[in-house]
């Protein structure tokens, strides 16, 4: 059985990773949607309330499981025997990071590949900041998340709970 995770900081969950999430689990046996912890990025959500709404998100997907993780990827990898890192690619500017990720995980730990899927055009421009900002603005957001997202970051205006 092959097992992918992909991990991310998911503030909040996008279109754009739901569309990774669908396609990778059309490749991976079981998919693993990892809430990492990310120490250089303030967040809007919390770890639980992110894997809430992402749990919410990808109901119809059969094989999709998600996990919070505060530690290293390479031992949530080699502690959950994973066969593949997933990452989604967007634009030149990604795949620096993601390269220089990717060759750093495979030093500490050469058992799993990490597995880029290109973004959809529809979704190319699409980023969690991207949401945050336009949301922080008075925009609607509806187009560009799932709807339990966009209510989540309403209620997070007026200072509530995301209804855990
Ligand atoms: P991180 O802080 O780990 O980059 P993100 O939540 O920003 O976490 O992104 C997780 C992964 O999803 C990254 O590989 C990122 O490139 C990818 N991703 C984010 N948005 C999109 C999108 N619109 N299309 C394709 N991949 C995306």
């Amino acid at each position: 059985m092959k097992v992918a995770v992909y991990p991310g900081s998911f503030d909040p969950i996008t279109n754009g990773h739901l569309d990774i999430i669908e396609r990778a689990s059309k490749i991976a046996d079981k998919l693993i949607v990892l809430v990492a912890h990310n120490i250089s990025k303030n967040g809007m959500f919390t770890s639980t309330e992110k894997a809430r709404l992402i749990k919410e998100s990808v109901k119809n997907f059969s094989n999709v499981e998600i996990d919070c993780f505060e530690g290293l990827l390479v031992e949530y990898v080699k502690e959950n025997n994973i066969n593949f890192i997933v990452r989604g690619l967007r634009a030149i500017s990604d795949f620096e990071m993601e390269l220089q990720m990717a060759i750093l995980n495979r030093k500490l730990y050469s058992g799993a590949e990490t597995l880029f899927l290109m973004t959809s055009t529809e979704h190319s421009y699409l980023s969690s900041s991207m949401v945050k900002e336009l949301f922080q603005m008075n925009g609607s957001v509806s187009q560009f998340v799932p709807e339990c997202v966009e209510i989540a970051m309403k209620n997070k205006l007026c200072g509530g709970e995301t209804n855990e």
